[in-house]
């Protein structure tokens, strides 16, 4: 601890003046950012956000995307990604969506692009 620091009472790591928030209702009891953070992801983020002004709806948290890539050769683009383990889940014509445990990929059908294009 040094001087100018206070102790978070969440996490009780020792915090710079300006990096911690005192309590309203308990004087000498602080708060870190980083807790502070933690604490409102609990109390949910995006109700605290969007409390003030115009009303949004309720949209859930994204947990994960999928990225979609262009692929010229769809049997091509599976097997390069069956190297580091991603496995074919879904296959259609013009659609190929690979599984991995780590997670998914898809590819779509784009024909190539010429300089005649
Ligand atoms: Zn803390």
């Amino acid at each position: 601890m040094g001087t100018g620091e206070r102790r978070c009472g969440c996490c009780g790591r020792w915090r710079p003046e300006n990096q911690v928030a005192e309590l309203g209702a308990t004087p000498g009891v602080y708060i870190c950012t980083g807790c502070a953070l933690w604490a409102a992801r609990r109390a949910g983020l995006s109700g605290l956000l969007h409390r003030r002004g115009t009303p949004r709806p309720a949209t859930p948290a994204v947990r994960a995307t999928v990225p979609v890539l262009g692929s010229t050769d769809l049997d091509r683009t599976a097997a390069f990604y069956a190297l580091p383990g991603f496995a074919v889940h879904v296959r259609a014509d013009s659609y190929l969506a690979l599984d991995h445990p780590g997670g998914e990929l898809h590819a779509t059908f784009l024909p190539a692009v010429t300089a005649a294009d």
